[in-house]
C-alpha cells in the first residue's frame, strides 16, 4: 500500500497541512525524495523530517512512532524533576493563587473582574507562554487563553508538537482590563510580582512573550514588538533568594493580533520554530 493510501498517513498529513495553513505557512513538501533517488526512501525521509509527527508507512503497530499528544503530559516534554519537587512547585503555585492573587485589590482592575485568571499548565513546564491579560471568556471562566485567541494559541502549541498540558500559560495582569484595553502601566506594575513569582517557581527553559505588553514588561523595555520578535533575549527574575541564571526569552506576536493580521502568522511560526530548536524539539523544514 502506498503512503497516500494509508489512512494513518493521510490523517497525519492532513492534520499537518491544516496546522500549517492556520499558521500561515505556505510551504508544502510535495517532493519526498531527493532528485536521483539515491537518498533514503520517501517514508524514511518523511519520518526523519518529522520524527514524532506521523506514523511510519509500514511495519507493526508497535514499531510506529506515536503522533504528538494533543492532551496529557509526556515525561520527556517537561522538566525532569522529582515527584517531591513537582509537588512543592504545585503547592507554591496554588498558594500564590489562592492566598494572594484571588484576594488581590492592588490595582483598580479588581473592581470590574468576574474572576482572577492565574494561568494554568504544568508546574515543571519547559516552556511558559506569557500574554497580556484576560479577555471576556477568560474573565468568565477564570482560565487563561480560552477564547478565540486561546484557540489559536492551542493550535500553535500543537504545531510545535506539544500539548497545553505540557506548557504553562499565563498573563502579565491577572484581571481583565475593561473592554479588553491594554493594561495601564500602574496595573502592570501592581501585578508584576505575581508573574515574577510564577516564573521563579516554574523555572522554565524558555519563555515566549506574546505581544508588546508582555515582552516590554518581561524585558523592562519600550522597544516595539516588531523589532523584538524573532530575536532571543534574556529574562532575569527580580527577587531573591531564587535568582538563578537568566531564562531565554523569545518575543512574538500575540494570537489576538494574528487573528486580526493573518499575514503575520508566518513570522510567528518562524519565531516558534526557533523556540522548538532551542528546546531540542523536531523542527519542520
Ligand atoms: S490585575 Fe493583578 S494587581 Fe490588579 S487587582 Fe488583579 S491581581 Fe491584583
Amino acid at each position: 500500500m502506498g503512503i497516500l493510501e494509508d489512512p494513518a498517513w493521510r490523517a497525519a498529513i492532513r492534520r499537518r497541512l491544516e496546522i500549517d495553513l492556520l499558521l500561515g505557512v505556505g510551504y508544502v513538501p510535495l517532493k519526498l525524495t531527493p532528485a536521483g533517488g539515491s537518498g533514503p526512501s520517501p517514508a524514511t525521509r518523511w519520518r526523519q523530517d518529522r520524527p514524532s509527527a506521523v506514523p511510519a508507512a509500514s511495519g507493526t503497530a508497535s514499531a510506529r512512532p506515536a503522533p504528538p499528544a494533543r492532551s496529557g503530559v509526556r515525561p520527556e516534554m517537561v522538566q525532569a524533576v522529582t515527584a517531591e519537587e513537582l509537588q512543592e512547585r504545585m503547592q507554591a503555585l496554588k498558594a500564590l493563587d489562592e492566598n494572594r492573587v484571588r484576594v488581590c485589590r492592588s490595582c483598580k482592575l479588581w473592581e470590574t473582574r468576574t474572576r482572577t485568571v492565574f494561568g494554568q499548565g504544568h508546574a515543571a513546564a519547559r516552556l511558559v507562554f506569557v500574554g497580556e491579560g484576560p479577555g471576556y471568556e477568560e474573565d468568565q471562566q477564570g482560565l487563561a487563553f480560552v477564547g478565540k485567541a486561546g484557540q489559536l494559541l492551542t493550535r500553535m502549541i500543537e504545531a510545535m508538537g506539544l500539548s497545553r498540558d505540557e506548557v504553562f500559560i499565563c498573563n502579565v495582569v491577572k484581571c481583565r482590563p475593561p473592554d479588553n484595553r491594554t493594561p495601564a502601566p500602574d496595573e502592570i506594575a501592581a501585578c508584576w510580582p505575581y508573574l515574577d513569582e510564577q516564573l521563579r517557581i516554574i523555572r522554565p527553559e524558555v519563555i515566549v512573550a506574546l505581544g508588546k505588553p508582555a515582552a516590554q514588561t518581561l524585558l523592562r523595555t519600550q522597544e516595539s514588538i516588531g523589532r523584538m520578535r524573532g530575536h532571543w533575549f534574556e529574562y532575569y527574575t527580580s527577587g531573591s533568594p531564587n535568582v538563578g541564571p537568566p531564562t531565554p526569552l523569545m518575543p512574538t506576536y500575540h494570537p489576538a493580533y494574528l487573528l486580526r493580521s493573518p499575514a503575520e502568522k508566518a513570522k510567528a511560526w518562524s519565531d516558534l520554530k526557533q523556540v522548538m530548536a532551542r528546546l531540542g524539539l523536531p523542527v519542520p523544514r
